[in-house]
């Protein structure tokens, strides 16, 4: 018969695993208990001995024996999916920083979790804030149109802020806000694992980089962060103000897909 745990240890069990996945550790599995043997122990090594086997996560020789071997994964979509999902949910209806006290809807993300290339911007503005998604607007269009430039659909790249709530006024996010929302964006690129991120504008490269320079310095190479290669240029906010700079963010994304192996799309 299936075990039911009770409420208190059902909340232990819950708060341990946000526990660990706070520490990045989310490969967690579940190996069956025989319910006999159980039957036979004292209430709390019972559910000492469940919620054991519920969170072990060490690679004993011994154990490792006692464990059968996990099925290669034939489509890794679920697992993705699942592992930005619980991010999601560990950040909740989130008030970590001042910028929740604006905030119409929290932006987490859009586009596809296989994604080679992720685009990651600095925060939402007001299309972004009413709709929940990121680069709805003006400057998401013109996002849209590099994206197809570069021959691909945006439904196969993954996007991202720096920060998930819109600052007011549209304004730079305060290091603070930044320093704050930054480890859940740092979790989606562990998940998603581009081959190649193009950080959109300075906030962006300032806080993937983790220092702060001049965007003309950056642009133009090619950077390492979290296995991935990086690759600066502008906001296209920024390129909305200064079309003249388009051609410059244009030789950005060749790098891009030079990187990524793609070719250049006919000219229409
Ligand atoms: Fe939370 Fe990030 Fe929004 Fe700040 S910006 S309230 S840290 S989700």
């Amino acid at each position: 018969m299936p075990r039911t745990l009770d409420p208190a240890t059902r909340q232990a069990i819950a708060a341990r695993l946000r526990f660990y996945r706070e520490l990045g550790l989310t490969e967690l599995y579940r190996r069956p208990v025989d319910p006999a043997p159980l039957q036979d122990l004292p209430a709390a090594l019972s559910q000492d001995a469940l919620e054991d086997s519920v969170l072990r996560t060490t690679t004993s020789h011994e154990e490792t024996k006692a464990i059968p071997a996990r099925k290669p994964a034939p489509d890794q979509t679920e697992d993705r999916e699942s592992s930005l999902r619980i991010i999601r949910e560990d950040i909740g209806d989130c008030t970590r920083c001042a910028l929740h006290k604006g905030r119409n809807k929290l932006v987490f993300a859009d586009g596809s979790p296989q994604a080679r290339l992720m685009f990651v911007g600095e925060g939402p503005g007001a299309d972004e804030d009413a709709q929940g998604l990121p680069f709805v607007g003006r400057a998401g269009q013109l996002l849209n149109n590099m994206i197809s430039a570069m021959g691909l659909k945006r439904e196969e790249v993954y996007i991202a802020n720096v920060v998930k709530c819109r600052p007011p006024g549209n304004r730079t996010p305060e290091p603070e806000e930044a320093n704050t929302c930054m480890p859940f964006l740092l979790r989606q690129i562990d998940v998603v694992r581009p081959e190649v991120l193009v950080a959109l504008g300075a906030t962006a490269a300032t806080y993937l980089l983790g220092q702060r320079q001049p965007l003309a310095g950056l642009r133009g190479r090619v950077h390492s962060v979290r296995g991935s290669r990086l690759i600066v240029t502008y906001h296209p906010a920024y390129l909305l103000r200064d079309p003249r700079q388009k051609k410059e963010a244009w030789a950005d994304l060749q790098i891009a897909m030079r990187e990524l192996g793609l070719k250049l799309p006919p000219r229409g």
